[in-house]
């Protein structure tokens, strides 16, 4: 088989950022060498100082795919996930119809994506009210992990779970060893701050923001730790997403409903806890949390945060969001490519393949140019529906190109090549 080496003088491995030549054999990575060791014959692209990436993982993207695929689909979300150099994708259980609650639920979205896909993906399975008997069946099945809410997420198809069915579901979760990842907000502190908002102006943000207050948050993490330690179900990583670590709720236009997402955007000072939280571990991962709709749900004519549809679609922004932060703190790629890479492939148990620059690893790249700068335009976003409260902000790093299992997947714009993703099951 033909050897093939990708020589930059920034490749980001788990030993830091370095002078390298990943050595690709097919669809794997068959070593990485100093680019003096490359061997005679290998066939051999030179990226300068451009930087390699292992390839982005997500795990928390809302594809919506079978049944709201005019929300966003398989073709446009891997294709927004290419151009952001994603490479693999994890699907959450809601917004499809059938949801992904049962075994039945993931064949179909197994026949969804067939085909249909420009980079991998996977699928957390749901546990919602009634579906317990269907938990150790999803795990068998193949999913790697299951999410739940603990309020309405405002979707058909996907109910929220009370602390009395989370208790009849935990004992099957707790079998199956896999993680159960938790949308984090408890009803009753939300329920009361809305009542009291009934008569409020609901086209400013502070009003979104005082009906979800922090308390519905920490009241949920608090009846979550006291379930795993009654349960003893894996429940250890936390997340965050590129727009609570960009964007601060003072900044957030009257009327700009592209903003709204849950839990919400909270103030400056929030954000800067977030980073330090990263700095510090106790944040594990970044995701998008990609939830796109069609443009009318985001009702932009009334400017209403009680009606819009909350969600943030970022999956082909969400490296230049990042890294134009990070690098603004001190931070560097390899923090990035933790972040965005390694940690969430391992939350989704694919990281015997997935998240790292490493021999025996699937030759997923991303191709980064740290010093380009470039402004957020509509044609830059590729998912079905191009709406971002990201448009017009000026970005630090530019994603070049993107390689899956060897093969480029994206360049400059354009996505060569058959739609070759599949699903990741390790
Ligand atoms: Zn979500």
């Amino acid at each position: 088989m033909r050897l093939r080496a990708f020589v930059s003088r920034r490749v980001v491995t788990p030993q830091g950022v370095r002078p390298a030549a990943i050595l690709v054999e097919g669809e794997l990575v068959r070593e990485v060498v100093t680019p003096e060791q490359v061997p005679a014959g290998a066939d051999l692209q030179d990226f300068g100082e451009t930087a390699i990436l292992p390839g982005l993982v997500d795990s928390h993207v809302h594809i919506n795919d079978p049944g709201r695929a005019d929300w966003e689909g398989f073709e446009t979300a891997t294709r927004a996930a290419a151009a952001g150099g994603y490479t693999l994708l994890v699907d959450m259980p809601l917004n499809c119809l059938p949801a992904t609650t049962t075994v039945e639920g993931l064949d179909a979205k197994r026949a969804a994506a067939k085909d249909r896909c420009r980079v991998d993906w996977a699928a957390w399975g749901g546990v919602v009210a009634d579906n317990q008997n269907a938990i150790e069946s999803l795990a068998h099945a193949g999913v790697p992990g299951f999410k739940c809410f603990l309020v309405p997420p405002g979707i058909d198809g996907f109910t929220m779970v009370t602390e009395a069915q989370l208790r009849a579901a935990l004992p099957h979760v707790a079998r199956t060893g896999l993680p159960l990842l938790v949308h984090a907000e408890l009803p009753g502190p939300i329920d009361r701050a809305t009542q009291e908002l009934e008569d409020a102006d609901w086209s400013c943000y502070p009003t979104y923001l005082k009906s979800r207050p922090e308390e519905a948050e920490l009241s949920a993490i608090r009846l979550l730790l006291s379930l795993c330690r009654e349960y003893n179900f894996r429940l250890v990583s936390v997340e965050t997403c590129p727009h609570y670590l960009h964007i601060a709720a003072e900044t957030i236009p009257k009327g700009a409903t592209l903003f709204k997402c849950a839990p919400p955007i909270r103030g400056r000072d929030n954000c800067e806890k977030l980073w330090q939280g990263l700095r510090d571990g106790i944040i594990d991962l970044v995701a998008t949390d990609h939830s796109p709709c069609p443009l009318e749900m985001k009702r932009l004519a009334d400017a209403n945060f009680k009606t819009a549809w909350g969600g943030i679609a970022s999956l082909s922004v969400a490296l230049p969001v990042m890294y134009t932060e990070a690098r603004a703190r001190g931070f560097t790629l390899a923090d990035i490519a933790r972040w965005m890479a390694e940690a969430p492939a391992k939350l989704a148990r694919c990281d015997k393949q997935k998240g790292r620059i490493a021999a025996g690893y699937d030759a997923d790249f991303v191709v980064f140019g740290p010093e380009d700068e470039f402004e957020i335009s509509r044609d830059r976003l590729h998912y079905r529906h191009a709406v971002s409260p990201y448009l017009g902000e000026k970005l630090q790093g530019v994603v070049k190109a993107t390689y899956l299992r060897g093969k480029e997947v994206f360049r400059a714009g354009e996505f060569p090549g058959e739609a070759t993703g599949r699903e990741c099951r390790c």
